[in-house]
């Protein structure tokens, strides 16, 4: 099966359950001072869940495209080293707002899974809610049993609050979880150490795919939960986890998800990549890349342009990340990043038509950081190498120095120390960093916004950008 095929597998298995399938809200979150960029599928649905918006469809479904790099969910590091998380996802969903509840949704959990995916129901885990005496958090008892229904007693695990509860912040509405993780370790070992080895923390071959959340509580100001009156399901399960376990694969990155990515990477640097787990730094950084371009140009394509401040910053950070894996392991010393953006947008073309809308200027956008970067890189990374401390840890101000003079982020600096075996002084360069800060408020007093309102009429909604007047936009987020 196809990635399209899997995609679709699931949006058509939940219209035929009464879903409405709704489009992917745009990565870029605008107006909600709590999150930067969508980082689940529930997050356009936040105002159903608090009582403050009308339910239009009671039952709904869809893929949405999230980004895990900021805040609560922070990814980045693992990405590229680890087979599984990735900085930008889509997240598969089927929510029901007041309708059907656990029953249902996790019957529907596994004839989608065993039925028409066909996993093998032996290779199945699921994990309910134990229960926190401390927290006056009940049991999911009824998660247990609904789930006794269909899978043998010893594949039922219970897991803690961390796991296993889902709330949207300290009051409001929560409720216990139930993951799905699929164990894809070769049938031998699979059979050698059966029941020993279960959820994804502790093998990487056990991968959770699903999560199903039952919005079941209101947590009020005073620590106590309340019953909601109606009570609701949100779900999401990784398309690209999916994706690896019934394409068979030992690594998201293998899957055809990545691999058109990854084979481009490979045949411009003439450098091979090893499929699997592979360590070597050329197939990290092959990874990384293929990664990285995703969150890049999506978030480009959604209205957030790289630059100097908040999420614009996030998205340079990680750009810039790309550009010296592609650099210092793959060899390219000119700007390669911005030529994945036509291949990626053939691969969504019907999915995300918004990335293929604008191709040619989101490929334009990430060659001028590139260019930009470019200049500066080769420098930096010489000032780095001549650099020595004696208790191998990378000095506040020298952290510093690369940031200011050649743009490296610090989670790079902090990324080439460890590659050095070295830490960095993080405290140090914060101080260093508000001292800067200090003396560029006292010399300006002008605010920047990173955000370009091609619509002012309306400016919850990002319509694209106004192409007609490309040069002057560039000019503007270079400026900043
Ligand atoms: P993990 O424990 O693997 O970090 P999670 O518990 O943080 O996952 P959830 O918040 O439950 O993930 O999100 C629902 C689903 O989204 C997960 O079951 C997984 O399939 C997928 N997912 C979560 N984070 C990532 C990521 N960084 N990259 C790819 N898929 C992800
Ligand atoms: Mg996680
Ligand atoms: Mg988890
Ligand atoms: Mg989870």
């Amino acid at each position: 099966m196809t990635t399209k095929e899997i995609r679709n597998g699931f949006l058509d298995f939940f219209a035929g359950k009464g879903h409405q399938v709704v489009p992917s809200a745009p990565i870029v979150v605008k107006n909600d001072p709590t999150l930067m960029f969508t980082n689940a599928g529930m997050n356009q649905f936040k105002d159903i869940f608090l009582g403050e918006a009308a339910v239009k469809y009671p039952r709904v479904a869809d893929t949405q495209r999230c980004l895990r790099v900021s805040g609560k969910h922070n990814d980045l590091e693992e990405v590229g080293i680890d087979t599984y998380h990735h900085t930008m996802f889509e997240m598969l969903g089927n929510w029901s707002f007041g309708d059907y509840f656990k029953e249902d949704a996790i019957a529907w959990s596994w004839e989608l899974l065993t039925k028409v995916y066909g996993i093998n129901e032996n290779q199945i885990y699921v994990t309910v809610f134990q229960g926190d005496e401390k927290e006056g958090l009940p049991k999911d008892q009824e998660a247990y049993d609904f789930w006794k229904k269909w899978i043998a007693e010893d594949r039922i695990l219970l897991g803690n609050k961390k796991d296993n509860f889902w709330e949207m912040g300290d009051t409001g509405p929560c409720g216990p979880c139930s993951e799905i993780h699929v164990d894809c370790r070769p049938d031998e070992e699979r059979a050698a150490v059966d029941g020993k080895t279960l959820v994804n923390a502790d093998h990487p071959q056990v991968i959770e795919i699903w999560n199903n959340v039952f919005m079941q509580f209101n947590r009020l100001k005073d620590g106590s939960l309340q019953t909601l009156p109606a009570q609701h399901v949100d779900t999401g399960m990784g398309l690209e986890r999916l994706v690896r376990i019934l394409q068979g694969k030992s690594s998201n990155y293998d899957t055809d998800v990545f691999q058109p990515l990854i084979s481009f990477i490979s045949k411009e640097s003439d450098i091979p990549y090893h499929q699997g787990e592979s360590v070597a730094k050329t197939d990290i950084a092959m990874r990384v890349m293929s990664d990285h371009i995703r969150a890049i140009a999506f978030a480009i394509a959604d209205g957030q342009l790289p630059s100097n401040v908040k999420a614009g910053y996030v998205i340079r950070r990680i750009l810039r990340r790309a550009v010296r894996y592609a650099y210092s392991f793959l060899e390219f010393k000119d700007p390669f990043i911005n030529k994945l953006v036509p291949i990626l947008a053939e691969q969504f073309d019907g999915v995300f038509p918004e990335l293929k809308a604008q191709q040619d200027f989101v490929q334009k956008v990430i060659l001028e950081e590139e260019i930009s970067f470019l200049r500066t890189l080769a420098a930096g990374i010489q000032r780095f190498e001549k650099y020595s401390s004696t208790d191998q840890v990378v000095e506040g101000n020298f952290a510093f120095e690369l940031y200011d003079t050649f743009g490296f982020p610090i989670d790079l600096t902090d990324l080439m120390a460890r590659e050095n075996g070295m830490t960095v002084d993080m405290e140090g360069f914060s101080k260093a960093l508000e001292a800067q800060k200090a003396r560029s408020r006292a010399a300006t007093v002008v605010d920047t916004s990173d955000w370009i309102n091609v619509n002012p009429g309306d400016s919850n909604e990002f319509v694209g950008y106004d192409l007609s007047d490309a040069p002057a936009q560039i000019l503007k987020y270079r400026k900043i």
